[in-house]
């Protein structure tokens, strides 16, 4: 019981926080990103193991992940209608097709493109969802990188982080498990513990390099995000209109919210030389990297915090 009371009392100070930063509208670096990144980062410390709770079915995970993903994309628009958005989407759904197909659970894999070039980022839902921003696959130059990302985001669904997270969650918030569909989506967004990550990391690695792909997009994707933190968020070399504000949160927020890219890094070479994969260095096109030459973010009528 005390945890709970520990973590209602953070989250409290968490909302306090981001009403008094609204309030003031001062041009305060805590967006609710990072907010939401800070009550995960504690909440998780507090609640490694929801070991007493009952897991839930598959069936329960994927009804519940179902209408959390529904809702999503109602809120977000999915600029379905734009030619290139669908040929992105059938290649996202193909590629996350082949790399879920050697994942433990059995689950309806679905994935979906987010045709907007602030979103930096990729989450999984419980069931069997895994969404993948553009602002992502257009620091991609392989399918490989595309494949790795996507077996990260699978193992999240298939290790059961997501499921655990949505009934951590719905017992601290009191919320009945039919009623688990009100969760923020952020909560999905915000990353896992340490252990989880890298666990995540790790597996998904495997699901790509078993599906054909080389274990080195993994890194080549670490080496991306640095790059993007290095020039926009430590050093701000670059004009801002270059990245959006909601882009550099959720850089800030993914380096918050992740281990050390250097550690990262570390398990991926680890595990090339422990199942001797070196030789796997061939890596593929994108396929779709023409349409990402251009800075449009076309079909995207909404950020991914729905403002
Ligand atoms: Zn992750």
């Amino acid at each position: 019981m005390k945890r709970w009371a520990i973590l209602t009392a953070i989250i409290g100070l968490g909302i306090f926080a981001l009403i008094l930063a609204q309030m003031r509208k001062a041009n305060v670096p805590v967006g609710p990103r990072a907010m939401l990144n800070f009550v995960a980062d504690t909440a998780r410390e507090l609640a490694r193991a929801p070991s007493a709770i009952t897991p839930l079915s598959d069936e329960e995970e994927i009804k519940i992940g179902d209408e959390m993903a529904r809702q999503y994309e109602f809120r977000l628009g999915t600029g379905s209608e734009d030619k290139d958005n669908q040929v992105i989407q059938a290649y996202v759904q193909k590629v996350g097709g082949q790399v879920a197909a050697r994942a433990h659970r059995k689950l309806p894999y679905r994935f979906h493109y987010i045709p907007n070039r602030d979103f930096i980022n990729a989450f999984a839902l419980p069931g069997g969802h895994v969404f993948i921003g553009g602002g992502l696959i257009a620091l991609m130059k392989s399918e490989d990188e595309l494949a790795d990302i996507l077996g990260h985001e699978i193992e999240h669904i298939d290790l059961r982080h997501c499921a655990d997270r949505a009934q951590l969650e719905s017992g601290a918030r009191k919320i009945p498990l039919g009623g688990l569909v009100v969760l923020p989506i952020e909560i999905f967004e915000a990353g896992y513990s340490k252990t989880q990550e890298l666990e995540a990391d790790k597996q998904g690695t495997a699901l790509a390099v078993w599906a054909g792909y080389s274990p080195l997009g993994t890194i080549r994707m670490f080496e991306a995000f640095d790059r993007l933190y290095q020039e926009h968020v430590t050093h701000s070399k670059t004009p801002q209109e270059e990245l959006s504000r909601v882009a550099i949160q959720t850089i800030e927020g993914y380096f918050r919210s992740h281990p050390p890219t250097q550690e990262l890094t570390e398990q991926i070479r680890q595990m090339i030389a422990d199942n001797h994969w070196e030789n796997l260095t061939q890596m593929r096109k994108l396929e779709v990297s023409e349409m990402f030459r251009h800075e449009s973010n076309k079909g995207a009528p909404k950020s991914p915090d729905g403002k």
